[in-house]
């Protein structure tokens, strides 16, 4: 049975007909920069996220870039990211010419450890970066108690995380003074290409993020600062602004795959340990996403070749943490200990959970560990 990490073709195919037409809308109009399919689409992200600003931009990465330019970090600043995350929440950082400073992550959740995260903290500490990995939440409570007591200005790594909520049912990216979402097509929700969001709460610091998507003007040639074309298409914004309403579907969908693979796999005795879902105490019932389903487990490159010979897709995010890598060397925290990143390195994979897959599917991939396992 083939079983693919990912199949992008199955949820086109169940809404082809309005995503053509939304694609065909933006084509025969030859609007595609901002205007009324962007305005249209902010509105009801902006709704579905209950922050009061959602502004489109080009990409996730350009999301991180931009909080970073909003907040005004300057070259030597330091700024706190985990150092277990995709690359651009620290590329980001060096490239303003400005410090990542690493920290190690929670065994649970693979989230930014508050405690670490407050060991880390200097003079020269001008910006938090929690992510919220895999779709779900970091310890937003926690976190948001160090960065107020420091004055640290919070910014949300939300790319994998669009709609989970923490705690009391407040969606992630409404904790911090930016949050930043992907679109990226194999994000929970994925525009057809590169687009990214970013949200804020607060009426100024939206008005600086709107000017510095487009080279920090409000009237046209006439810059107030130095901003970057940080605009998302038109056309994306049409086709999210379709897919939007199924976002909460889907994400139940992957749950009740994950469900699937835990009781299945816990049954079975094998050694390997599995996602929890924390913050379950709260009642919060979307506290997880699913983005990736991930396992950690013994001999894991063994495995995934296994698997591989089954044509059952896996992957490894991510292989190395940001303190080993090249481009990173020559910083400070990179010499730093990150004993539970380094163990998620070496024993994370992320298995085939997006939401169209069949119960048969999921039982062929679980059956499969199993049997990798007993051999
Ligand atoms: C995908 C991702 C990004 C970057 O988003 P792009 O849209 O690919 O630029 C940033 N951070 C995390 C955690 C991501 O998973």
């Amino acid at each position: 049975m083939n079983v693919p990490l990912l199949d992008l073709k199955l949820q086109y195919q169940s809404l082809k007909s309005e995503l053509d037409a939304a694609v065909l809308r933006v084509s025969a109009s030859q609007a595609f920069i901002l205007g009324a399919e962007v305005d249209t689409f902010e509105k009801n992200v902006a709704a579905y996220l209950g922050a009061k600003y959602a502004i489109g931009v080009s990409s996730g990465t350009d999301a991180l870039l931009l909080a970073l330019m909003a907040l005004d970090i300057r070259p030597g600043d330091e700024v706190i990211v985990p150092t277990y995350s995709f690359f651009a929440t620290a590329g980001v950082v060096s490239r303003l010419n400005a410090v990542p400073v690493f920290t190690d992550v929670d065994p649970v959740t693979f989230n930014i450890d508050p405690k670490d995260m407050e060991r880390k903290i200097t003079s020269r500490t001008k910006a938090i970066i929690p992510v919220h990995l895999y779709g779900q939440s970091a310890d937003m409570a926690a976190v948001m108690a160090v960065a107020n007591k420091h004055s640290i200005p919070v910014i949300e790594d939300g790319a994998q995380a669009i709609g989970v909520q923490y705690k009391d049912g407040v969606k992630v990216g409404n904790f911090g003074a930016i949050g930043c979402f992907s679109f990226f097509p194999s994000k929970n929700l994925g525009a057809f290409g590169d687009a990214g969001l970013v949200t804020t709460n607060d009426d100024a610091m939206a008005d600086r993020l709107k000017m510095l998507r487009v080279h920090g003007s409000k009237v046209k040639y006439y810059h107030q600062f130095v901003g970057g074309n940080f605009r998302i298409d038109a056309i994306q914004a049409a086709v999210l602004d379709v897919k939007l309403p199924h976002l909460e579907r889907w994400s139940a969908r992957r749950r009740e795959n994950a469900a699937l693979y835990n009781s299945i796999l816990s049954a079975s005795g094998v050694p390997i340990r599995l996602p929890e879902a924390v913050y379950r105490e709260s009642g919060a019932v979307n506290h997880h996403i699913y983005n990736q389903y991930i396992i950690r487990v013994p001999r894991r490159d063994e495995l995934k070749a296994f698997l591989g010979t089954k044509s059952i897709g896996s992957e490894i995010y991510y292989p190395v943490p940001f303190h080993r890598q090249e481009c990173f060397a020559s910083l400070p925290t990179s010499k730093d200990l990150f004993p539970v990143s380094d163990d998620a390195a070496s024993t994370s994979l992320a298995l085939p959970i997006f939401p169209e897959l069949t119960e048969a599917q999921v039982r062929f991939v679980a059956e499969s560990i199993i049997e990798f396992y007993r051999k």
